[in-house]
């Protein structure tokens, strides 16, 4: 019987016949895979789509987020979904399996995905810009970094985003405005206000982990001075427990036509001179790296 979301019947040519994915599987990583295991992959995609997804689509929507007390919270319906999709590996699936992934091939995924967004896109959102954002740190983040914050985001227990977005800064993200300024420990104190950040701010994870592009003081205009950084919502102890507020406030979240489940938010780094950031990779490469990330959306 149909799904009502996606013909899987059209996947399996698409994968099959058209690509050929089973060639992937005659050696090197994949080459434990095979066909049986992307049915059932699919099939378990299907099942995740079906029963816990899809019931949240129009509640979602209903439910929408709130913002109180300077506080972002998702639909309530999203919470148990969340879990169970995280605990089931969906969140990480094409991630490498050293690093606290699944190993999934990414056509696989791609068409497991398709289940996903068609069941509810705000939601994947949510642990979608969370793999995303882990992901710079797994190809470009030092050991210490992604053991403090990549293991976690891949669990699910923390959220991440990508914060380019200025009021003054869309598609001409070079004329960003977000600082950056070197401190005597070798981590930056931030500031500046990004806007339309997707999961900018929700209640789903305890901590939201922030790619943010700024440029470090001194640094040259336009896109080739812009660099990255880590900037936490609440800052992490050397043992991996959570400190203090990193001063990064919720503006407000965008009242939106549609995804209304998607929390949008105005952030601001810094207002009170005490959001600290961690350079990630090399110093004006933020906007390569970061470009990672886009191709993945
Ligand atoms: C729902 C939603 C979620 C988002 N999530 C994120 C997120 O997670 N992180 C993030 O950083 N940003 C996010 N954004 C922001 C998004 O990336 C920006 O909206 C986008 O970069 C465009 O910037 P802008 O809105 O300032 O529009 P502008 O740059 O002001 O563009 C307005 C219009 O002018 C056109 N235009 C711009 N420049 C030129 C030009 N040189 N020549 C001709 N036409 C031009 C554009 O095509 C567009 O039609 C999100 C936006 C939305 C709506």
């Amino acid at each position: 019987m149909s799904n009502g979301l996606v013909n899987i019947r059209d996947q399996k040519f698409v994968l099959f016949e058209q690509l050929g994915v089973d060639k992937l599987f005659a050696k090197g990583k994949y080459q434990d895979y095979t066909v049986e295991d992307v049915n059932m992959l699919l099939g378990e995609a299907e099942k995740m789509a079906v029963n816990e997804i899809l019931p949240t689509y129009s509640l979602g929507d209903q439910q929408g987020c709130t913002f109180e007390d300077g506080q972002v919270k998702a639909p309530p319906c999203f919470h148990e979904p969340y879990k169970k999709f995280c605990e089931a590996g969906w969140n990480v699936a094409y991630r490498s399996p050293e690093a606290g992934g699944q190993g999934m091939p990414l056509s696989v995924f791609y068409a497991c995905a398709e289940l996903f967004n068609a069941a509810n896109f705000p939601f994947v959102m949510y642990p979608g810009l969370t793999c995303g954002a882990g992901g710079l740190i797994e190809k470009y983040g030092t050991e210490a970094q992604q053991r403090k914050y990549m293991d976690k985001m891949y669990t699910g227990q923390w959220g991440g985003t990508m914060c380019l977005t200025e009021p003054g800064a869309g598609s001409d993200v070079g004329a960003l405005k977000t600082r950056a300024k070197l401190l005597p420990d070798g981590s930056y104190q931030i500031t500046g206000t990004k806007c339309f950040i997707s999961s900018g701010d929700h209640d789903l994870t305890e901590n939201n982990i922030h790619a943010v592009l700024a440029r470090i003081e001194g640094d040259p205009p336009g896109t080739d001075g812009i660099s990255l950084f880590i900037v936490p919502k609440i800052k992490v102890n050397d043992d991996g427990s959570l400190g203090d507020p990193n001063d990064v406030l919720t503006g407000n979240i965008e009242h939106k036509m549609g995804i209304k489940g998607s929390a949008t938010c105005t952030l601001n780094f810094g207002e009170e001179e005490n959001c600290i950031g961690e350079l990630l990779g090399e110093e004006r490469a933020g906007m390569a790296i970061m470009f990672n990330m886009m191709n993945e959306a």
